[in-house]
């Protein structure tokens, strides 16, 4: 079984596939779609900000085939938004052949006692009932790809409880499940389903989960992305329900 880690893109996993990553404006969504774009996929950049969307539309347009951009805010977007963004992605593309569910808040560094309602429900709705609408919504699309594949993001906390993370453990808890179901309902169907934990890397994230840790001790996203890219391209054709570790 490979860890994908060692993982060197070649162009024919990825010319002529379309690839969404959620989140893609910063951090380890960023380094991953900036990867996807020079490995020859064609890949639609998700993020809530529409500005920020632009800017790395043209950063990344030299680079590769053209991606294409869509703004979806993941907390108050509404059924009929996710709809929208399935319409157009069939009328552009008339499939999706990749989705790597990267967005995600943090929420509260707080024991559970203390823990704030409404964020605890923000928290659940980003990181776990979101990727799982837009996941509902793009399944007919990812029905016409040849190779459809599913990522999912974990953490070092989405199957062991560790204190003080709150509804973060437990959306990443949510993700693991959902994830599973995904692998196991879909096997037949040939849409494979997989997770990752990218493991501490150096984004904003990290930096305010851990604001007594050195970054300099932290890859950086870019350094990151090999495992990433094996999951969502044609090189793990068959592979579903791992758990894959993108650091060692
Ligand atoms: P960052 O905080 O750096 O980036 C998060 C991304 O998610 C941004 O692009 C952000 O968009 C987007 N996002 C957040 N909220 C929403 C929303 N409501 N709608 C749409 N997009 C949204 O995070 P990382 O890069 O560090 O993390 C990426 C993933 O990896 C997450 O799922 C995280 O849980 C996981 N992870 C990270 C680890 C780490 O050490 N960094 C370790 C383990 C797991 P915007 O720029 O507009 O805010």
């Amino acid at each position: 079984m490979s860890s994908g880690r060692d993982y060197v893109p070649r162009r024919e996993d990825f010319v002529d596939r379309v690839i969404m990553v959620t989140g893609a404006t910063r951090g380890i969504g960023k380094a991953v779609a900036t990867a996807l774009v020079k490995a020859g996929a064609t890949v639609i950049l998700h993020g809530k900000r529409s500005n920020a969307l632009d800017r790395l539309y043209h950063e990344l347009l030299p680079l590769g085939p053209e991606p294409a951009v869509a703004a979806l805010d993941l907390e108050r977007a509404q059924g009929e938004s996710y709809q929208q963004l399935a319409d157009e992605i069939e009328r552009r593309y008339g499939r999706l052949d990749g989705l790597l569910h990267n967005a995600g808040i943090l929420g509260d560094r707080s024991a559970i006692e203390d823990y704030d309602i409404g964020l605890w429900q923000r928290v659940l709705h980003v990181n776990l009932t979101a990727p799982f609408i837009l996941t509902r919504c793009l399944f007919k699309l990812l029905r016409e790809s040849d190779d459809p594949s599913l990522v999912f993001t974990t953490s070092g906390v989405g199957n062991r409880g560790r204190a003080y993370w709150g509804a973060y453990c437990v959306s990443k808890f949510g993700t693991e499940g959902l994830a599973q179901l995904l692998a196991v309902e879909n096997e037949s169907a040939g849409i494979r389903c997989n997770l990752i934990n990218p493991g501490g890397t150096r984004t904003d994230m990290r930096r305010t989960a851990m604001p007594g840790e050195d970054p300099g001790t932290l890859p950086q996203p870019d350094e990151i992305v090999a495992a990433y890219l094996y999951l969502l391209g044609r090189a793990s054709r068959g592979v579903t329900g791992l758990r894959l570790e993108a650091q060692a």
